[in-house]
């Protein structure tokens, strides 16, 4: 039994969420998995991962979001049209079952800060669809901070990063190559 489609949650303060759902995807694509990475509030070709990807035939990454910071206490409407896109073809993968993997990189925070609006129920409804999908059925991946009391009831698995320290106590900003 490889295949379970079960749903992974990785949330909270510490450093390690993106880089963990990237670990899987990795791990995954050594078996011949297709996966899929919506990332949302986020669109920078820059990134690592974004260069690494490009390299491998198998994960494919989508942006949803842009290339700047988002307001996380008052979004844009363009942050916005850009989550519920994402969402939408989130929604489409799992419906058509193309991909095996589906990451949903900062889902949380996005649902957190309302940039989907009424998303908690309606992402929620949407896993527990996909949990009556038949096998098999993509393993979903979703990470960032804040992930919502209805989202953590539909999960298997969580894992909550603690900060327990952080370099940038000491006034390290995000570094080229560990943090991006
Ligand atoms: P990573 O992408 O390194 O796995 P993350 O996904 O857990 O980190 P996010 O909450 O998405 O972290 O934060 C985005 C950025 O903030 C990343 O560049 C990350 O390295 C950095 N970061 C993560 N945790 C902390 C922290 N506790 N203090 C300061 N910066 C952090
Ligand atoms: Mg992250």
């Amino acid at each position: 039994m490889k295949r379970l489609g079960l749903i992974q949650v990785y949330t909270g303060d510490g450093k390690g969420k993106t880089t963990a759902a990237l670990g899987l995807a990795l791990r995954a694509w050594g078996k011949g998995w297709k996966i899929a990475i919506v990332q949302f509030m986020k669109d920078d070709p820059g990134y690592g991962e974004v260069k690494a990807l490009q390299e491998l035939d198998g994960i494919d990454l989508f942006p949803a979001g842009r290339n700047d910071f988002v307001n996380l206490d008052q979004p844009e409407e363009i942050d916005c049209r850009l989550a519920r896109q994402g969402w939408e073809l989130v929604q489409s993968f799992l419906a058509e079952g193309v991909y095996d993997m589906v990451i949903l990189d900062e889902i949380n925070i996005a649902i957190a800060c309302g940039l989907l609006a009424e998303a908690e129920a309606e992402v929620v409804a949407a896993l527990r669809q996909h949990k009556k999908r038949p096998q098999p059925r993509a393993e979903i991946v979703m990470t960032g901070r804040y992930a919502t009391p209805g989202v953590l009831a539909e999960a298997d698995l969580i894992t909550e990063m603690k900060e327990l320290r952080h370099p940038f106590a000491q006034g390290i900003e995000m570094r080229e190559g560990i943090d991006h």
